[in-house]
C-alpha cells in the first residue's frame, strides 16, 4: 500500500502554438488508502493525470510519488499500479482464467499451483469463479468489467487506477459494480484513484473528491464540501448541475 504524491506536475503536448496543456501545475497528496474520485468536463485531464501516475506518460516538469520515492523513471510495471479502464481490455483469445493469471504469471516468482489458488481466490471474492473457462467474447458486458477488476486485484497492487470503469454498463449494474468496488476497496485497504463523469459516483464513492477544468485543481475536498462549499463559479456549476 501506498500514498502518492504529485509536486507541481505538467504535462503539454505537442509544442509553439499548437501546445496543449492537459495537466497544469497540478499539486497533491493522496493518503495511503484512500480513495479519490476525479471529475471534470471532457478535456480537463482526468485520463492524462491517471497516465502519468501509472507511468504509460511522462509529465513534462513536477515529480510523481509513490510513498516516498520518487517514480519519474519508473515504468509501469516497477510502479505496481493496477488499472482499470472504460472498454476492460481483456485479451479476447484467451479464457478468464488466463486473463487473470496473465500478469501474475509475467510478475511474480509463484508457482502455478500458487497462481491457480490466487486465481482461484480472486474469482471467488469477485463471483466470477463459474466463468474461469470462458473467453471474454461469451461474457456479458457486467461479467466482463467482474473479470477487468479481478484481474487488477489478482496482483495485490500498491495502487490501484480506474478511469471511467463503470461508463460501458447500464444503470442497474453501475449501481452494483459501484457498491461493489467501494467493498473491495474497503477490504483491500488500497490507495484508489478513480475518474468519473457520473455525479453520483462522484458524490458517494470517494472519501475526496478533486474537480479539474482546463487541466487545472479547482478544488480538493469531501464531497460534501465541493457541493455546499465550492471553491468557485465553475465548481458550483459543475458539481451542481446533473451530468
Ligand atoms: P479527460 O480524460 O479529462 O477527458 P484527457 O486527459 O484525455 O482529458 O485530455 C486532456 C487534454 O489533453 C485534451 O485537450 C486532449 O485533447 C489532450 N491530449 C490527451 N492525450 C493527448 C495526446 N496523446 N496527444 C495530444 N493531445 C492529447
Ligand atoms: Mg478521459
Amino acid at each position: 500500500m501506498a500514498s502518492i504524491t504529485l509536486d507541481d506536475v505538467t504535462k503539454e503536448f505537442g509544442d509553439g502554438g499548437d501546445a496543449v496543456v492537459a495537466v497544469d501545475d497540478v499539486s497533491l497528496d493522496i493518503e495511503d488508502g484512500e480513495f479519490v474520485v476525479f471529475v471534470g468536463p471532457s478535456g480537463s485531464g482526468k485520463s492524462t493525470l491517471m497516465r502519468m501516475v501509472a507511468g504509460l506518460e511522462t509529465q513534462t516538469d513536477g515529480d510523481v510519488y509513490i510513498g516516498d520515492q520518487i517514480v519519474n523513471q519508473l515504468g509501469p510495471r516497477a510502479r505496481d499500479i493496477a488499472m482499470v479502464f472504460q472498454n476492460y481490455a481483456l485479451y479476447p483469445n484467451m479464457t478468464v482464467e488466463e486473463n487473470m493469471s496473465f500478469g501474475l504469471k509475467m510478475s511474480t516468482e509463484l508457482s502455478a499451483d500458487e497462481i491457480e489458488a490466487t486465481v482461484t481466490e480472486t474469482a471467488e471474492m469477485m463471483g466470477i469463479e463459474s466463468l474461469l473457462d470462458n473467453t471474454p467474447g461469451e461474457l456479458s458486458g457486467g461479467q466482463q468489467q467482474r473479470v477487468a477488476l479481478g484481474r487488477a486485484i489478482v496482483r495485490d497492487p500498491n495502487v490501484f487506477l480506474m478511469d471511467e470503469p463503470l461508463s460501458n454498463l447500464d444503470a442497474k449494474l453501475r449501481t452494483t459494480m459501484r457498491t461493489e468496488i467501494n467493498r473491495l476497496q474497503s477490504d483491500l485497504g488500497v490507495t484508489t484513484l478513480y475518474v468519473t463523469h457520473d455525479q453520483t459516483e462522484a458524490m458517494t464513492m470517494g472519501d475526496r473528491l478533486v474537480v479539474l477544468n482546463y487541466g487545472e485543481l479547482q478544488q480538493v475536498g469531501t464531497p460534501l464540501a465541493c457541493f455546499y462549499r465550492p471553491a468557485n463559479r465553475f465548481v458550483a456549476g459543475f458539481i451542481g448541475s446533473p451530468s
